[in-house]
């Protein structure tokens, strides 16, 4: 089989930059701990290494002792979770994406400002938990046109609307045309990655050069589901987290795959999968 491979895939900036950060932390531990409040990033594989280096992942503050050594994933997380943090006198490792940091900021300071937030994104993501944390838990949290129905905008109040990173830019448009029928008051920010946009781009270009595509990527990674829409609305597409998971019967029919991965797919599992679709 012929392989081809998107030309933006796997990895992203914010997410090579967490994955080192974390292994330095581990590679340097000693005999101390280190823990992470959540899987680190949506790739059971990658996490379970990180985990055989020894990283304890916990779900909650309260599950650990005070003065440990704490990473906050490139997701980022609630103000909350930091003075709560500074509290236990932990020692925070901060891998919280830049851009991801910047919503923060940027919800913190309209909300500081009066604004009502309003955040475009999937309310039990945890990017989304982690922005909300930074205006109260108050932000108006939607992810489509119809959802908006569903608030009663007050005219004497001044609104700022921002999305998650992964969000569909032209959803993410018909949302903000929407809003801006009926506030008269919206501060529009586009805070979409670029990273996300540039994948899809690659992922839709490919697809449409090849006979079917194979999207890598973990099953609950929102930007890889994202891909796995695009592509299958061009050609026949496979979602898989590993190589294991390739259905040879069903791959036979195809003369060139192509392939691509979410942000949080490791490079060592896109390599086994091509490798693998290289040998049918
Ligand atoms: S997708 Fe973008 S925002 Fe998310 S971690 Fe990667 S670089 Fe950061």
């Amino acid at each position: 089989m012929e392989v081809k491979i998107a030309e933006n895939a796997g990895f992203c900036f914010g997410v090579k930059r967490a994955m080192n950060m974390a292994w330095d932390e581990l590679e340097n531990k000693g005999d101390s701990q280190v823990y992470s409040l959540g899987p680190l990033i949506h790739n059971k594989q990658a996490v379970d290494k990180y985990k055989e280096k020894g990283l304890i992942e916990i779900d909650s503050l309260d599950e650990i002792p005070n003065d440990r050594k704490l990473i906050i994933r490139s997701h980022g997380v609630a103000k909350k979770i930091y003075t709560d943090s500074q509290s236990k006198n932990m020692d925070i490792v901060d891998t919280t994406c830049p851009y991801v940091k910047k919503i923060h900021d940027i919800v913190k300071e309209f909300s500081d400002k009066g604004y009502k937030i309003i955040i475009v994104g999937n309310a039990i993501h945890p990017e989304i938990i982690g922005i909300n944390g930074w205006c109260n838990n108050e932000a108006y949290v939607i992810n489509s046109e119809e959802e908006i129905n569903s608030i009663s905008f007050n005219d004497n109040d001044q609104y700022c609307v921002v999305s998650q990173t992964t969000a569909n830019l032209d959803s993410f448009d018909r949302i903000v045309e929407k809003l801006q029928s009926k506030i008269e008051n919206l501060i529009v920010k586009n805070t979409i990655c670029f990273a996300t946009k540039e994948r899809q781009l690659s992922a839709i270009d490919l697809a449409n050069e090849v006979d079917c595509m194979v999207v890598i990527g973990g099953k609950h990674s929102s930007n890889t589901q994202k891909l796995v829409n695009i592509c299958k609305d061009i050609v026949p597409t496979f979602s898989i987290e590993t190589k294991e998971e390739l259905e040879l019967e069903k791959l036979k029919g195809f003369k060139i795959a192509g392939v691509t991965a979410g942000a949080s797919t490791p490079d060592w599992i896109i390599d086994e999968v091509i490798e693998y679709l290289k040998e049918i």
